[in-house]
């Protein structure tokens, strides 16, 4: 097919100062600006660039739950597959009462840039409830997922979408989607979904993959920036998955962490946090915001706390441009998926701030969901040791490319880490033309 037969200019470029206000705040904006960018700078077809703005695939469900009080709630919910041209699609899905549409379009979207980034053979996709599930009980949570898990179950599946967890989201959820969905099969079906409990088909070195990808990438900046990882102090928003795992890690190899937080509050200490009882306290206790051995911050000045390295690793624009100018971090590892808005971005580009972005800083979950799903596939599975290696190999690799073509383009990180993503899924959608 002669891709040159349906050209549709690309999007005129946008000037910084004509989208700082509509911009900053909508994910899908977002996304889009950062997709043109790229497009641009790298002359990508114009067929290719066009379909990846829209998504393959958007299913709006509600779904009704019985709530403890014998009430009906119903709640909306979303399963959005926005490119399967690499392989099925694959994205997370998130508990909040914050989710939208265009959340989960731009999420579903990064997943894409994603799997394209470290070269998986998935597409991207991404799934979210609008509810509040710190206010509800387990029972409702079971009873919300389960309909949930049925209302989407005519679009996801091993060979076609892959759930995964996201923010409040987690591997007890992840069984009752299996569980759900292989009930209306007639048998287990173990290759649904990722983040699973062990018990049930899930992998080993899941459950801090992405912390674990994380430190991989700020490894290896050290190394081709030439400063010594052990002496950068470090802050790390957010203590779920991500940014948990991610701390311990650092503090496992040696590191300083001398800020972590949640969404109660901050910690801070400049000779560095007890990471390990830290941990044992979050585990005993909602929040990590009354642990008493070290200094409290309120979370709007968090970010702003003295630091080399700052791990964004809660939600989407916790970095704007009302705070970029006063970060103090030379480096920040996007932990989150869209932790920093564009216009923050330019702010932190002005001001020599080095972002290594989402869609390589936290690959290394979706990277061992992939191994979760081969070993699913083939019902063998691996050591842990095996699985850290593999990851290293596959997270390094990516950093290796994008920081290559960061220094030959002359572009941020971000760009670049696009550049390679849209190389493949240009090649792919090229060279599997257009149905029909
Ligand atoms: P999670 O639900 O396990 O944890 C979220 C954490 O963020 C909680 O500790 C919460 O208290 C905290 N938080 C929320 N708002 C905050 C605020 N304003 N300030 C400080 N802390 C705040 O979620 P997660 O799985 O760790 O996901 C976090 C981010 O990482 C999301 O952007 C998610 O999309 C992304 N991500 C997750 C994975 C994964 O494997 N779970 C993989 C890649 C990317």
């Amino acid at each position: 097919m002669d891709t040159k037969t349906t050209p549709k200019p690309s999007p005129a470029p946008v000037k910084v100062a004509e989208h700082m206000e509509a911009h900053d705040g909508n994910p899908w904006r977002q996304a889009m600006e950062q997709l043109d960018r790229a497009g641009r700078a790298m002359k990508l077809e114009p067929f290719a660039l066009e379909r990846l703005r829209h998504c393959k695939r958007i299913l709006t469900v509600s779904v009704p739950v019985k709530m403890d009080d014998g009430r009906v709630e119903v709640f909306e919910g979303y399963r959005i597959q926005h490119n399967m041209d690499r392989g099925p699609a694959k994205g997370g899905i998130r508990y909040h009462p914050q989710v939208s549409l265009d959340e989960v379009k731009a999420l579903s979207f990064w997943m894409t840039m994603k799997c394209a980034v470290v070269n998986l053979p998935y597409g991207g996709a991404k799934g979210g409830i609008i509810c509040d599930p710190k206010k509800m009980s387990k029972g409702e949570l079971e009873r919300l997922t389960r309909r949930y898990t049925a209302e989407i179950s005519i679009i996801i599946g091993p060979d076609k979408d892959i759930p995964a967890p996201d923010v409040n989201t987690n591997e007890q959820v992840m069984a009752w989607v299996m569980d759900t969905y292989s009930m209306t099969l007639g048998y287990s079906c173990p290759g649904v979904v990722t983040g699973k409990p062990l018990e049930i088909g899930g992998s080993l070195g899941r459950r801090e993959a992405t912390g674990r990808g994380v430190f991989y990438v700020t490894r290896e900046l050290a190394a081709r920036r030439g400063f010594d990882l052990r002496k950068a102090p470090i802050i790390v928003q957010g203590f779920g998955n991500v940014g948990s795992n991610a701390a311990n890690i650092f503090a496992e190899h040696g590191c300083k962490v001398v800020g972590v937080s949640d969404v109660g509050g901050g910690l801070y200490d400049p000779k560095g946090l007890d990471l390990h009882d830290i941990l044992h306290y979050r585990d005993t206790h909602d929040s990590i915001a009354d642990y008493d051995k070290a200094e409290h911050m309120p979370i709007d000045k968090f970010l702003e706390l003295p630091c080399d390295i700052l791990v964004p690793a809660a939600m989407e624009n916790a970095i704007t441009k009302a705070n970029a100018p006063r970060i103090q971090a030379k480096y920040i590892i996007e932990g989150a998926n869209g932790p920093t808005s564009n216009d923050a971005d330019h702010i932190l580009h002005d001001k020599g701030v080095v972002v290594v972005p989402d869609i390589l800083a936290n690959a290394g979950g979706v990277t061992v969901s992939y191994f979760e799903w081969v070993q699913d596939m083939q019902s063998y599975f691996w050591s842990e040791k095996e699985i850290n290696a593999r990851l290293q190999d596959i997270i390094v690799g990516a950093f290796t490319e994008v920081y290559d073509v960061h220094l030959k383009e002359k572009v941020d990180m971000r760009t670049a880490a696009f550049m390679v993503g849209l190389r493949r899924l240009g090649k792919a959608a090229t060279i599997r033309g257009m149905y029909p």
